[in-house]
């Protein structure tokens, strides 16, 4: 789930951030501490409809860590829709926060969705996070009606494909549950996007990692993966272990290393690939099986000195 998940994600903790609908000054919409989104969703309306992250135990991850999840009160979430009349510019795309809304019980989802098809007619697209978890406790009728009300797109966290790294991040889903939960979001017809984490295995894993990721993303053929940087975060568990030696990180050497391996490992028919996320070295940006040998060819020159890297302390998540 962002993924990181919305570690792969975008947080907008800076002092000066507003959510979108705060920044029209028109009305205060009930936002409960910091909300995150993927970088995608900068224009899009954000309802927060729950708080934090269903797991909220990957060792990476720090964006809910002062939060418990739950479902925010209906009445408090149909208060927002119907604020959000008044907004204009209307966008035409809607972001589901926080982390896992998909966790909602269906009804729950669906007096949600209504509520926005009724109030916001100018909503085209409602995307949101799912973990692995609530993806597999809906069934595929379920998830058809929540696209048919609107749902389109959902991210989802892999991070990898292997699951000594999966275990190793407490990560709370091995691959195949990933990519069994991704596969429903597909069967239902809705447009999956998927981030997986350069580096998450560290100097141990590196080659395994990336092996393993290209493999399941080879078998789940989302429509989208982003690839970003592993970032060690302050007050994370995976700090704590590199502190104490346990976790060894790749230098950016080997991060661009582990890039090539995934890039040329990916074998699918039709996918937008992008690793121009802030905590990327290496920005790349296209399609596959497209531009694969593009790809190698900037990393090989990367490798070589020949194309600036983004320093660490321009990378940020
Ligand atoms: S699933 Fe893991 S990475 Fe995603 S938000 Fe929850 S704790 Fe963070």
């Amino acid at each position: 789930m962002l993924s990181l998940c919305r570690y792969l994600l975008q947080i907008t903790q800076r002092k000066d951030f507003k959510p979108l609908a705060q920044t029209r000054g028109f009305f205060p919409m009930d936002y409960v501490g910091t909300i995150i989104r993927p970088p995608s969703e900068a224009h899009s309306l954000l309802l927060q409809i729950s708080l934090g992250c269903s797991h909220n135990g990957c060792t990476f991850c720090g964006a809910y860590r002062d939060k418990r999840f739950r479902a925010k009160p209906i009445e408090t979430v149909l208060g927002d829709i119907e604020k959000a009349r008044t907004l204009l510019p209307s966008p035409t795309s809607l972001f589901l926060a926080d982390g896992d809304a998909l966790a909602l019980p269906q009804m729950h989802l669906l007096k949600i969705l209504c509520a926005i098809k009724d109030k916001l007619p100018w909503v085209k697209r409602i995307n949101s996070y799912a973990s692995p978890r609530s993806l597999l406790q809906k069934t595929t009728n379920q998830l058809i009606r929540l696209r048919k009300l609107g749902l389109s797109r959902i991210y989802l966290g892999l991070e990898s494909g292997a699951d000594e790294v999966l275990c190793s991040v407490n990560k709370g889903a091995c691959a195949s549950q990933i990519i069994e939960g991704g596969k429903k979001a597909l069967d239902s017809g809705l447009y999956l996007s998927t981030s997986i984490i350069l580096g998450l295995g560290g100097k141990r894993y590196s080659k395994l990692h990336a092996q393993k990721t290209a493999e399941a993303l080879s078998i789940l053929r989302p429509q989208h993966i982003a690839a970003l940087t592993l970032m060690i975060l302050p007050e994370t568990p995976l700090a704590h272990s590199y502190a104490g030696k346990e976790f060894l990180p790749l230098s950016s050497h080997e991060i661009l290393q582990e890039l090539k391996w995934l890039v040329a490992g990916i074998d699918v028919d039709k996918a937008q690939f992008h690793a121009n996320h802030a905590s990327n070295h290496l920005h790349l940006s296209g399609k596959l099986p497209r531009d694969k040998e593009n790809f190698i060819h900037l990393i090989d020159r990367a490798c070589a000195g020949k194309l600036p890297l983004m320093p660490d302390y321009m990378r940020s998540l």
